[in-house]
């Protein structure tokens, strides 16, 4: 693993320097008020597509990060396939997403914190292409405590 140095910011991974991207899109869907999931799309060390949750302001359940990165993504790139990409999410994908992965064919995916409920590993670790390569568990706990923390407020709004 190659070492990014910031001359402000104690030495961090490239994994983790593109999952804080992926964190800043989870802060604004936290700020709409939405399940505070974020994403970007990285080829060659450059940011292709960012995204994060939408689905109440589209009122559509497919509007995951993922889902608005890899168009944002495939957009930029005037093709569909993400061939030679990483995604960075702050959350395990869903069924869906890795899905969706699958005939993207991007080379990488990088997510934050496990989703033991709804996350697609438990269910089926072959959802995704088998040239996909999956790390997860990078700033894992930042992560999480985003998620965990809507979800407390919520509940004891109510
Ligand atoms: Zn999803």
């Amino acid at each position: 693993m190659r070492y990014v140095t910031f001359s402000d910011e104690p030495t961090i991974t490239p994994d983790e320097f593109f999952m804080n991207e992926a964190l800043k899109e989870a802060k604004l869907a936290l700020e709409a008020d939405e399940v505070p999931i974020g994403a970007v799309v990285v080829c060659r060390g450059k940011i292709i597509g960012r995204g994060h949750n939408l689905t109440e302001r589209l009122n559509d359940v497919t509007a995951h990060a993922e889902m608005q990165a890899f168009t944002a993504a495939a957009n930029f790139l005037g093709g569909k396939y993400l061939k030679d990409c990483t995604l960075y999410v702050s959350v395990e994908p869903c069924v869906m997403c890795a899905g969706a992965s699958y005939w993207t064919q991007i080379s990488r995916i990088v997510f934050g914190a496990y989703d033991p409920h709804r996350g697609f590993m438990r269910v089926n670790q072959r959802i995704t292409h088998p040239k996909t390569e999956i790390v997860g568990g990078i700033k894992e706990n930042e992560c999480s405590m985003m998620v965990k923390e809507f979800f407390l407020r919520k509940r004891n709004k109510t």
